[in-house]
C-alpha cells in the first residue's frame, strides 16, 4: 500500500500583494494541521492537511516533515516521490531549490540540496555492509514531450517499462554522482540547460514540469543482490487557469496540455488513496507522460509527498482555493 503525505505551504506576502492589499491575508491559522480560508466573497472554508506550513515556516521544517522519511526509504530501496503543486509564483521552485541551488544561506536552502545531502548521509551511516551508488537524471515535460535536461539534443525521450527495472526513460542521460557537491553541480547544469531550452522554444519555465530523478543502487555484499530505490522530485507547471477568452494559439494549447496532465495526476493520486483494500481499481497512469514516469514511484509500495503551494493574499484567493482543493481531493477519504 502506498503512503501519501499531503501538506499546504503559504509563502510570505509579496511586495506587490502588500502594496495592493496591505497586510491582509485570506487564511487564519487554527493549528499545525488546520486553518480557515476566506474567499473573495468572504465565505469561509476549513481545510485540514497532514501539516500546514505558514508564512514563517522554515525550509528545514518542510524537509524534515515531508522529505526526510522518503529519503531514508529510498536508500532502503523503497521508491518515493515529492511533488510541488500550485499556481505560478506560489513558491514551488523556492520550496524545491531555494533561492539558488549552489549558493545561498543555509537556512534558505530548498528541498533538493537537502535531499542530496540526506541521501549521502544515509549511505554513509549504513556502514560497510552495503555498497551504494547514486545516479541522477533530469528531464522536463513540455507539451507532452520529454526532454533530457543533461543533453538537450535528446528532446523526445520515450518511456518504457521493463519487468526487472520498472519504468525507464529510454536513452536518458544518467550521471553517477559520488558526493553532494558533485550532485549539486550536475543539478545546477540541468537547471541552466532548462533556461537555455526555454529561450530556444520561447517558453516560460512555469509551462513545463521539471523532474529530478535519483536512482539509488544498493548492493548487498553478502548475497550479491542489487536493489534499487528511485526518488523523484517534481516541480510542476503552474496550475493557474488561463483566461478562457484571452488565450489563443500556443498559449491556449500549453494551458490545455498542463490542465490535462494535472487533472490526470489528481485522478491517479485519488485512485491510489481511495482504493478499498483488496479491490483492484483502475489507476490511469497511462493518461499522461507525467503519471507514466511516476508510475512505479507513486503506486505500489512507495511513498509520496505533495506540497500544495499557495499565496496568502486575497488577490490570489481563487487560485489558492483551487490548489487547496486539489490537495484535499488527493487526501484519503
Ligand atoms: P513558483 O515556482 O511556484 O512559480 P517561486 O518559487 O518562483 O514560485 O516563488 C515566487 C516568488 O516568491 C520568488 O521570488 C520566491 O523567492 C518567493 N518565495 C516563494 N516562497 C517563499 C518563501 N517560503 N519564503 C520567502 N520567499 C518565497
Ligand atoms: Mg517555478
Amino acid at each position: 500500500m502506498s503512503s501519501m503525505t499531503i501538506c499546504a505551504r503559504f509563502r510570505p506576502l509579496s511586495s506587490k500583494e502588500r502594496r495592493d492589499h496591505g497586510d491582509t491575508v485570506c487564511i487564519r491559522c487554527i493549528d499545525a494541521e488546520t486553518f480557515l480560508f476566506k474567499d473573495e466573497k468572504d465565505e469561509e472554508f476549513t481545510f485540514s492537511f497532514d501539516k500546514v506550513f505558514y508564512e514563517k515556516s522554515e525550509q528545514a521544517q518542510v524537509y524534515e516533515f515531508l522529505a526526510w522519511p522518503i529519503v531514508k526509504d529510498a536508500v532502503d530501496a523503497i521508491n518515493g516521490t515529492i511533488i510541488t503543486y500550485g499556481q505560478t509564483g506560489a513558491g514551488k521552485t523556492y520550496s524545491m531549490e531555494g533561492p539558488s541551488i549552489l549558493v545561498c544561506d543555509e537556512q534558505k536552502r530548498g528541498l533538493l540540496p537537502r535531499v542530496v545531502e540526506g541521501l549521502f548521509d544515509c549511505i554513509k551511516s549504513s556502514g560497510g555492509t552495503m555498497k551504494h551508488s547514486i545516479k541522477l537524471s533530469m528531464v522536463e515535460i513540455y507539451m507532452e514531450k520529454v526532454r533530457d535536461l543533461f543533453d538537450l539534443s535528446k528532446d523526445n525521450i520515450q518511456i518504457k517499462e521493463s519487468k526487472s527495472q520498472g519504468i525507464l526513460l529510454n536513452g536518458v542521460t544518467e550521471i553517477s554522482v559520488s558526493d553532494p557537491a558533485e550532485a549539486l553541480q550536475s543539478l545546477s547544469s540541468g537547471i541552466a540547460n532548462r533556461a537555455v531550452g526555454e529561450t530556444q522554444m520561447n517558453m516560460a519555465s512555469s509551462r513545463s514540469h521539471c523532474i529530478y530523478i535519483f536512482t539509488v543502487h544498493q548492493e548487498v555484499k553478502r548475497d550479491d543482490r542489487l536493489k534499487t530505490g528511485k526518488l523523484i522530485l517534481v516541480d510542476l507547471a503552474g496550475s493557474e487557469k488561463v483566461e478562457k477568452t484571452g488565450a489563443e494559439g500556443k498559449v491556449l494549447e500549453e494551458a490545455k496540455t498542463i490542465n490535462k496532465s494535472l487533472s490526470v495526476l489528481g485522478n491517479v493520486i485519488n485512485a491510489l488513496t481511495c482504493g478499498s483494500p483488496g479491490k483492484v481499481n483502475h489507476i490511469p497512469f497511462r493518461d499522461s507522460k507525467l503519471t507514466r514516469i511516476l508510475q512505479d514511484s507513486l503506486g505500489g509500495n512507495s511513498r509520496t509527498a505533495l506540497l500544495c503551494c499557495c499565496s496568502p493574499s486575497p488577490s490570489n484567493a481563487l487560485e489558492s482555493l483551487s490548489t487547496l482543493r486539489f490537495g484535499m481531493r488527493a487526501k484519503h477519504i
